[in-house]
């Protein structure tokens, strides 16, 4: 018998490391699923209750086939060895992981197991080109994102897998899944999307059938519903990354246009973004809390702890940047656009180290992924690769008359202003503090002025380039 140790992969179907696993054993393979608590010390209430609902369908989808989910509770290098001893398992697999942490505790398991003499594999899946995969002709991975681009687009793509037979899969019964409140995490105040194989299927195929087709033009639109909602099923496993290709790859043959066509291949390029941040993190690991970009001297933070008090809250007084923060706490996702725009604004109109940003992202996100989270911020933040550049400041104002021209989605999530005109929200931090109060008394005045925070945060980046 073999195990098969899920992670972050959580679902049967595509599913490279399962498949593995299956190929190599002598007799059926168990599946196994550990709560470490290193690793969960990592975790935050909303991504605990998708990762219990992902396992909750990860577990229906093998009793389904006659089989079930082994779970058990300790540190990885302790569970898995003990486990495969009590099912006198020849191997175990999994699949990889890029981040430090993980890194770091596969390589303990993969001593435990082997001082004990069991066999272990693993393999690459939740990317289709593993890190190292695709090189400049100089260094172990790309810093500039349009070059990996072109590489990534050009490489064969592996085709999905199907799901193993029932009868490769163990006749186990496991434990039942321990609650939220046994692992030591409260509700989470956020509801995230749903997390489970069945909702990424849907997903797919629903923004594959039409959505992919506008993409290009909606992507920038957070009052549209134009994106593909997959990260949080990227991030757990719930879908496999070729199927998901596949998915698109159809799209654009089905195309009729080569608008539609470029849609497709706009959507494909953003998988593309995960996919270098993987690279960029594996290669790089120390950028977790490190700048990949240095500077001649230490960025001089400002550091204010009201200012990021307010960010967190939604209560900066700047309408766009207050509705993706808040967006974050009802539902645990911010779209894109507005992370941008929410990064920029902390790391150079507050001036606040883009570690804090990233701490609590880590802390909100159904969909945090250390990689794209990591590398998301030090964008932001000019210290990453392929970063935006430090004199380039998102004007906050313009950026929500720009992609919510009508404040739909501003007042989705800023219910103090229901009611106020889309120009009156756009123009919030010139207008007069009488209007303000009149118009809206409960939503705060800018706690910066936009113009000399963008110039302030110029000159600290000049004075860490040494100029
Ligand atoms: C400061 C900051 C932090 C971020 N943190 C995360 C994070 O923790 N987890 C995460 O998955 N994404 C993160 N992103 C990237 C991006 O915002 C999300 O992937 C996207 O909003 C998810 O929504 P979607 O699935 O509808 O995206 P779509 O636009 O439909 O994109 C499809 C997929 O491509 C990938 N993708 C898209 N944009 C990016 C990007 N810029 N970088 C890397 N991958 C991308 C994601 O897997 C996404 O699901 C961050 C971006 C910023 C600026």
């Amino acid at each position: 018998m073999n195990l098969y140790w899920h992670r972050r992969d959580l679902r049967g179907t595509d599913n490279r490391g399962l498949a593995r696993a299956v190929s190599v054993s002598e007799g059926p393979v168990a599946p196994v699923f550990v709560f470490d608590p290193t690793v969960l010390e990592h975790a935050a209430p909303v991504r605990v209750a998708c990762l219990l609902e992902a396992l909750e369908g990860l577990r229906a989808w093998y009793r389904e086939r006659g089989s079930d989910l082994l779970v058990v509770r300790g540190e990885a290098s302790d569970a898995i060895p003990r486990l495969a001893a009590e099912y006198e398992a020849d191997a175990v697999v999994w699949a990889d992981d890029y981040s430090g942490l993980a890194r770091e505790r596969d390589r303990a398991v993969t001593a435990a197991l082997e001082d004990d003499g069991v066999a272990c594999e693993s393999v690459h899946d939740s990317i289709h080109h593993e890190p190292g995969s695709i090189t400049p002709n100089e260094g172990a991975h790309y810093s500039v994102f349009s070059y990996f681009w072109k590489k990534w687009r050009d490489r064969e793509k592996r085709e999905p897998l199907e799901p193993p037979a029932a009868d490769a899969l163990a006749d186990v019964a496991g434990d039942p899944l321990p609650s939220r409140s046994e692992l030591g995490f409260d509700k989470p105040t956020a509801t995230p999307q749903s997390v489970t194989q069945a909702a990424a299927r849907e997903r797919t195929t629903e923004f594959c059938s039409g959505p992919i087709y506008r993409y290009a033009d909606n992507r920038d639109k957070p009052a549209v519903d134009g994106t593909s909602r997959l990260s949080v099923h990227l991030k757990w496993g719930t879908i496999g990354i070729r199927k998901v290709y596949a998915a698109t790859q159809r799209a654009a043959e089905r195309a009729t246009t080569d608008d539609d066509r470029e849609s497709v291949a706009a959507f494909q390029r953003q998988l593309a973004w995960r996919e270098f941040y993987a690279h960029v993190l594996a290669f790089n690991p120390e950028t977790v809390t490190e700048n990949f970009s240095g500077y001649e001297h230490p960025i001089p933070w400002r550091n204010d702890p009201d200012e990021l008090a307010a960010w967190k809250a939604g209560e900066t007084g700047y309408p766009i940047v207050d509705a993706g923060m808040r967006q974050l706490q009802a539902e645990g996702w911010i779209h894109n656009r507005v992370r941008m725009l929410v990064a920029s604004f902390l790391t150079k109109d507050l001036l606040i180290d883009w570690r804090e940003g990233y701490d609590w992202f880590r802390r909100n996100l159904a969909d945090h992924e250390t990689a794209n989270d990591v590398g998301g911020w030090q964008w932001a933040g000019s210290t990453g690769t392929d970063a935006q550049p430090y004199f380039r400041v998102f004007n906050p104002m313009k950026q929500g008359r720009e992609y919510d021209p009508d404040a739909d989605y501003i007042r989705e999530y800023i219910p103090e202003l229901e009611g106020v005109p889309a120009d009156a929200i756009h123009d919030w931090h010139d207008l007069d503090p009488d209007r303000r109060a009149q118009l809206a008394p409960s939503y705060p005045a800018p706690i910066v002025d936009h113009g000399e925070r963008r110039e302030g945060a110029i000159a600290a980046f000049e004075q860490a380039r040494g100029e």
